[in-house]
């Protein structure tokens, strides 16, 4: 087994020991990613030169005895592992595109927060990944730098926006990837990559340092092999920051304590609206089977409503724009990154020539919908509205998610599409965050977690991962962590590798 190939959890124990060094790990992930990235275009930058160099820092921090405090106040468990970062996530001294031209040489002058606090963890950075541009999407075809394939798949989309980090978790390029959901974007991924990928509570963790794209929604999150592993990660990253007033002080609770605890007793409800005819059979019953397995497990399950379900998306479309048409506009060609270099005479043909070159068409039409949502005569009837009808989702999902402790959906209502097959057709491309857009607005933790496998009903060669979605009450990443572990601990789905 090659060491790229291991969970965090894995590489703890053997570094622990003494078996292997963060160096070793690191040297097999950076081969991996040589090996594999021609074929999936996950990574967009790889530093090898510093990922070497802190993996020898790590090493010699091990040595030494160091076992800087986590959150939860144990041994480090993330010292010498190798990571991805989605690439809108800053990192000093390493670009940082957000996957457009009008980014493409930025540097960032300092890291996020939850980039210091892996580096302080002492996690090995190898590099960053490709994601649609400023996260806008469902596919990561719209990056300035082509697509990311699904390794399961090649002729297929790996999710998006976070392609690229669930694309390089599944093929094993790192042992774990950081990505950001705003309204899937983590989900997504991992459902169609068969992958864990966890997105926190909003105000979980910081903020500081993410190129913001819908403020009231982002949150940063990991892509990881398993669910223990992903909870490592988070109980890492979450926390206060002063550089983040919406990151809150709380009493972090210890995942990797809690996720052994066994399911009796526990009543995870069923949303009718989220099991629609829309849904591939495949799809319907993996989540049967899991539905049955938890059973067995011990958990209990109820149907629920949540009515307020179909404006999910239409709200989200509403929203989001509006945001990202305020958050980009400091993307101007004096500011912030590409400045158009012809004709440049007065203010305003700066502005427009490098925003007119520099954004891709996604970006576009967000900035053009948003600065319409946002406009004196329509505000009320948009943007207003849209925060209203928020406002009922939001109230809907914590009415029920009073009554039980987690819910249980699909995350998407097919297997990874096949590149191309939406990208002419924004409305479809929408329609994919069907499922993972509410518990966004209302700010709710939810994962993706590996269901099984399933045939596309499109009639592919083989079979494709499919997750199933587990939303929990604010700040009740404990709950979905715990419910997910204990399937992983009688499911072999988390397991299987594609073949590149
Ligand atoms: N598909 C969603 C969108 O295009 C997801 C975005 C995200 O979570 N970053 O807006």
């Amino acid at each position: 087994m090659r060491l790229n190939e291991l969970t965090i959890k894995q590489a703890q124990e053997k570094l622990i020991a003494g078996e292997i060094t963060s160096v070793d790990l690191t040297r097999d992930c950076l081969l991996a990613i040589k090996e594999a990235n021609g074929k999936l275009n996950a990574c967009l930058t790889v530093c090898e030169k510093e990922a070497m160099a802190e993996a020898k820092q790590a090493d010699e921090r091990r040595a030494k005895g160091e076992s800087p405090s986590t959150n939860s106040g144990q041994a480090a468990p993330l010292l010498g592992i190798p990571y991805l970062a989605k690439d809108n996530i800053l990192t000093k001294g390493v670009r940082t595109t957000a996957s457009s031209k009008i980014l493409e040489n930025y540097i960032a002058p300092y890291d996020a927060t939850i980039i210091s606090k892996l580096r302080a963890a002492g996690a090995v950075l190898l590099g960053k990944t490709n994601l649609d541009e400023f996260a806008h999407g469902a596919s990561t075809e719209n990056s300035a730098f082509g697509p990311t394939r699904n390794p399961w798949d090649l002729a297929r989309v790996p999710g998006g926006s976070s392609g690229g980090s669930a694309a390089a978790v599944a093929a094993d390029l790192c042992l774990f990837a950081l990505g950001t959901d705003t309204g899937g974007s983590i989900r997504c991924p991992a459902g169609f990559c068969g992958v864990t990928g966890l997105k926190p509570t909003y105000g979980l963790g910081s903020r500081y340092g993410l190129v913001a794209m819908t403020s009231s929604t982002d949150v940063p999150g990991p892509i990881a092999k398993t669910v223990l592993d992903a909870a490592l990660v988070e109980q890492a990253i979450a926390g206060p920051d002063d550089f983040d007033s919406t990151a809150v002080v709380r009493e972090m609770p210890d995942y990797e304590g809690e996720l052994k605890e066994n399911l009796f007793g526990l009543k995870i409800g069923l949303p009718e609206e989220f099991f629609t005819s829309g849904t591939d059979k495949g799809v319907s019953d993996l989540i049967d089977q899991a539905i049955a397995k938890l059973k067995e497990l011990g958990a209990e399950f109820v149907k629920v409503s949540l009515p307020h379900t179909k404006y999910g998306v239409p709200v989200y479309y509403i929203i989001t724009p509006s945001e990202v048409s305020s958050n980009l506009a400091r993307h101007d060609g004096i500011r912030f990154g590409y400045s158009a270099k012809d004709g440049n005479h007065d203010i305003t043909s700066v502005y427009t020539k490098s925003r007119g070159q520099g954004f891709g068409p996604e970006a576009k039409r967000r900035i053009m919908l948003g600065t319409y949502a946002l406009s004196a005569g329509y505000f009320d009837a948009y943007y207003l509205q849209a925060q209203k009808v928020r406002t009922k989702i939001k109230d809907e999902l914590d009415g029920v998610l009073a009554e039980v402790d987690c819910l249980l959906t699909p995350t998407s209502p097919h297997p990874a599409f096949k590149i191309g097959e939406k990208a002419a057709d924004p409305l479809q491309m929408y329609l994919e965050d069907i499922f993972v857009t509410s518990p966004s607005l209302a700010g709710l933790p939810a994962i993706s977690i590996p269901a099984g496998f399933a045939a596309p009903a499109d009639g592919g060669a083989g079979l494709l991962p499919v997750g199933l979605q587990l939303i929990g009450p604010r700040f009740g990443e404990n709950i979905i962590l715990r419910v997910g572990h204990q399937f992983q601990l009688a499911t072999d789905f988390h397991l299987k590798k594609p073949s590149l």
